[in-house]
């Protein structure tokens, strides 16, 4: 095994060996494009040396070889006294975790070598001041002295000077600083400042295998989903000096614009510096334009470099850059990271270059990304007042009073008001709140904090970890810095995108690509902008490239409208339970607390006609295109009246001695309903089986309205789907009354009508028995949420808002299982079932409804496992569509 490669021996493709850094580097070097000399530590080695706790044996001699041949290439040694090669360390890892991590520059500096540094440079302050930074940051990194107290003591050097700015302070006052942090070090870190450079080099790639498991690239790790397994790789290279004087200097470039994609010259630039003075931002950068002018011979090179790196890459490309007295060199490369509208832009703009194809195009862009550009965003040309930023939580753009608790919240709310909830921090009390709210904010707490996680769940606006606000929630108030109050009633503004907030009212907007998909706007058109034009394009790549088919999500003509407008092929759940809420609940509420037969009869008689015209429209809608339509499944809890309100109810009458015989009656029914967790109890096709003649009426309705609309020349393609089911049994029983009543239907109308009949699987032993339950089922459709629920035995309504914080804080899962599919546990059951159920019957149809049917990772494991389509909200079919196209491409 072979752990230190040298940057002439790697290329890109080896991330996961060399880390990103160390594999561009690599990759620029074999291009012939000037990279300062150096070599790659592998993450092989660091993954050896935290395993083990010591670095691999072989390692030292290895970084000596390859050290040596450095110091050949370069003419001298490491910290050579009278001509010092002085190298940096950094680290790099597969996935950018930018300032996470540990680097040293300057090693090689010590007493001796420091003289040897300025007389080659011809620059005692220069000299000084690396010598400084060097014992400052490897103080502060390797030996792990507080970097304050550096800090305080070149502070206490500039105003013993009376200046403000750091070079303003001469070589003799760096010289004095350098023996005052030797002095920090010595007493902090209870050991001399390392004068051996050898030593140093050593102790500063310890440091950053160390840093991999730092506090903060751990929770970094964590929030990004990167495996905690993957190990640093170390970066030596030979430093080069922007800080030389005014024909030395470091920028950062991008080839293209990483906003809206188009090709110019974007970066900055800032003269006689080093990269980490721009970082800090200490002194003011210029547009990288500007380079032409200071010095045109590297800026030429530099424009020809971007070209290259960008036909290499074939993407867009960010650099970092340093001119030692006038000599270009690069010191960084990656592909860059964009908005989401330019990653649309950039990838069909590569695709009319001709770099990359189609399939290609899919790779560049994602779901996530189309997800956030649907958004309602703020409009760009207002005028706004930002207060603060925090983390983008939660996308869109949410206006709203604040108020400072939930009760608040609801109560304003439910009177008309738009309300933001402001907290330091969300819990589970809050959850009305939430509910009630059009954004929240919070000062405390981060991606994976209470409000992130269940604003995120619920599609909410979020801002939170907003520190600079104070909130006081006992005042019902605020404090944004500069001290002006925002008190409870006063308007504010906070964009979920990027986490800023404003004060008053922000006008929103449409966000242009639902405009594009409601057909408002169209691509092509004049006044089509070009991320509508990319967003048309890229979603004709996936549409001819997916396999999957994308259903909705809908019980009302409206929605199916929508849907087909977003691209939906059919319906792939209607809940039938969604058209007996308001007016019809009180129908329902009696046909479920029926004690005779004739009362039954009756309400179901109601029923029907109703029942007949959802469908009518449905089918309508949809002419041409399957609909599944669900029997209905209410959790009894959803329509019976609530039992603490009745029993009041009751015992106030009583007192009163008012007749209140019927209220009497159905808190006795409802008593007797009464379920602990109506989630598992009488629901689905349990209900079917117990009250008669409800499945039979819905199914009639189904059969009569496509009667009808075959009678009107329609094409309807009605499903009948069994919720719940758990055995076949139960399939059996249902499916002959259905088969009966469609067979009655039939002949009545003289339609031949051809409805499938199937069922949803959504608990464990309907996947553990879908080879049976496929005999008397033409199609399955898995019902996700209530199999992640029964699988982990997550009650749905309660978990997100209890105890997910908790489990998502201490890693157990990355994300909620009923957000993304839980691949090795629900997962495998889908993916035997779907195997199952083919044996049984092999063009049996397989889709899936749950809400997993619009997320993205799930989406692709649905592709992997073979289903027929995937059926989410109307909102959701755009990014089904893109990432179906995606995973088969
Ligand atoms: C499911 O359980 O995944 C499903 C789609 O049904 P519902 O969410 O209505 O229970
Ligand atoms: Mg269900």
């Amino acid at each position: 095994l072979k752990f230190v490669y040298d940057f002439t021996e790697g290329n890109k493709d080896l991330k996961d060996l060399l880390g990103g850094k160390g594999a561009n580097l690599a990759e620029m070097t074999n291009l012939g494009l000037p990279v300062p000399p150096g070599f790659t530590i592998t993450t092989e080695a660091c993954k050896v040396y935290l395993d083990s706790g010591e670095e691999p044996p072989a390692l030292r001699d290895e970084v000596s070889a390859h050290l040596e041949a450095l110091e050949k290439k370069m003419g001298k040694k490491l910290g050579q006294p009278d001509n010092p090669l002085l190298v940096s360390v950094r680290s790099g890892a597969k996935f950018s975790m930018p300032g996470m991590m540990d680097t040293v520059l300057n090693i090689g500096l010590s007493d001796k070598s420091v003289q040897g540094l300025a007389k080659q440079a011809g620059d005692d302050r220069f000299a000084w001041d690396s010598y400084r930074r060097l014992i400052q940051m490897f103080g502060k990194t390797v030996l792990g002295v507080d970097g304050e107290l550096f800090e305080d003591a070149l502070e206490a050097a500039k105003e013993a000077k009376k200046v403000a700015d750091d070079t303003q302070l001469d070589a003799a006052d760096l010289k004095k600083l350098v023996t005052k942090f030797k002095k920090i070090v010595k007493t902090e870190a209870g050991r001399d400042f390392p004068q051996d450079p050898r030593e140093q080099m050593d102790l500063a790639i310890k440091a950053v295998f160390d840093s991999w498991n730092g506090d903060r690239a751990k929770l970094y790790r964590r929030q990004e989903r990167i495996p905690h397994d993957l190990g640093t790789a170390v970066n030596v290279c030979s430093m080069v000096f922007g800080n030389l004087g005014p024909d030395s200097g470091t920028g950062v470039a991008f080839t293209r614009d990483p906003a809206s994609g188009h090709q110019g010259v974007y970066g900055d630039y800032l003269q006689n510096a080093q990269g980490e003075d721009v970082v800090a931002g200490i002194r003011n950068t210029v547009p990288l334009a500007e380079l032409e002018n200071i010095d045109k011979k590297s800026y030429d090179q530099l424009l020809q470099i971007m070209e290259t790196l960008e036909n290499h890459y074939k993407d867009l490309c960010d650099i970092e850059f340093t001119i030692e007295r006038g000599k270009l060199w690069m010191l960084q490369t990656r592909v860059g990271k964009r908005t989401a509208a330019a990653a649309f832009r950039i990838a069909t703009q590569l695709v009319d270059q001709g770099l990359i194809d189609e399939a290609e195009a899919l790779q560049r862009v994602t779901g996530a990304q189309l997800a956030q550009l649907m958004f309602p965003r703020f409009d760009e040309k207002a005028k706004v007042q930002q207060v603060a930023r925090g983390i983008a939580a939660s996308p869109g753009a949410a206006v709203g009073k604040a108020v400072f608790d939930s009760y608040t919240a609801v109560k304003w709310s439910r009177s008309g008001e738009k309300v933001i909830l402001v907290r330091r921090e969300t819990n589970p009390d809050d959850l009305d709140g939430m509910i009630a709210a059009e954004g929240i904010l919070t000062s405390r707490g981060g991606k994976t904090s209470h409000a992130a996680v269940v604003a995120r769940g619920m599609g909410k606006t979020c801002v939170c970890g907003a520190e600079e606000l104070e909130v006081d929630t006992k005042r019902r108030r605020m404090t944004v810095p500069g001290g002006h109050v925002v008190e409870e009633g006063d308007v504010i503004s906070i964009d979920g995108s990027s986490g800023k907030v404003y004060l008053g009212e922000v006008p929103v907007v449409p966000s242009p690509v639902v405009e594009y998909f409601e057909g408002r706007m169209h691509a092509g058109a004049d006044d089509a902008d070009e991320l509508v034009e990319a967003v048309h394009r890229i979603m004709a790549f996936a549409d001819r490239k997916r396999r999957l088919r994308v259903r909705a999500n809908a019980d009302n003509a409206e929605d199916a409208l929508r849907a087909r407008r977003f691209g939906a092929q059919g319906i792939g759940l209607c809940r039938t339970e969604h058209m007996f809420l308001g007016d019809r609940r009180e129908l329902v509420e009696r046909l479920i607390l029926a004690d005779t037969e004739a009362e039954r009869e009756e309400s179901l008689k109601q029923l029907l006609p109703l029942q007949k015209q959802d469908f009518v429209e449905l089918f309508e809608a949809m002419d041409g295109l399957p609909v599944t339509v669900r029997l209905l499944d209410p959790p009894l809890h959803e329509f019976l009246p609530d039992i603490t309100e009745l029993s009041v109810r009751v015992a106030l009458a009583e007192s009163r001695q008012e007749p209140h015989e019927n209220e009497l009656r159905l808190l006795q029914a409802v008593h007797r309903l009464h379920e602990q967790n109506p989630m598992l109890g009488l629901r689905g096709v349990r209900l079917g089986l117990v009250i008669p003649g409800l499945f039979t009426m819905q199914v009639r309705a189904i059969a009569e309205a496509a009667a009808e609309r075959k009678a009107a020349k329609g094409d309807p393609r009605a499903e009948v789907m069994i919720p719940l089911v758990g055995t076949v049994q139960e399939l059996e029983i249902v499916r002959e009354e259905a088969d009966n009543v469609i067979a009655e239907v039939e002949s009545a109308t003289g339609t031949e009508l051809k409805l499938a009949i199937g069922t949803m699987i959504e608990l464990p032993r309907a996947a553990l028995t879908a080879g049976q339950i496929a005999e008397a089922a033409e199609f399955f459709s898995f019902g996700t949420n209530d199999l992640t629920q029964t699988v982990w035995g997550f009650s749905r309504d309660d978990v997100e808002a209890s105890f997910f914080t908790a489990y998502l804080e201490k890693g157990i899962f990355g994300v909620s299982p009923f957000e993304t599919i839980d691949k090795d546990g629900v997962g495998k059951l889908v993916r035997d079932a779907a195997k199952a159920g083919r044996a049984t019957r092999p063009d049996l149809k397989l889709g899936v409804c749950g809400e997993h049917g619009g997320d993205p990772e799930s989406v692709h494991f649905f592709h992997e496992v073979g289903l027929d389509y995937v059926s989410c909200s109307p909102f959701r079919i755009p990014v089904a569509r893109l990432e179906a196209g995606r995973a088969a491409s």
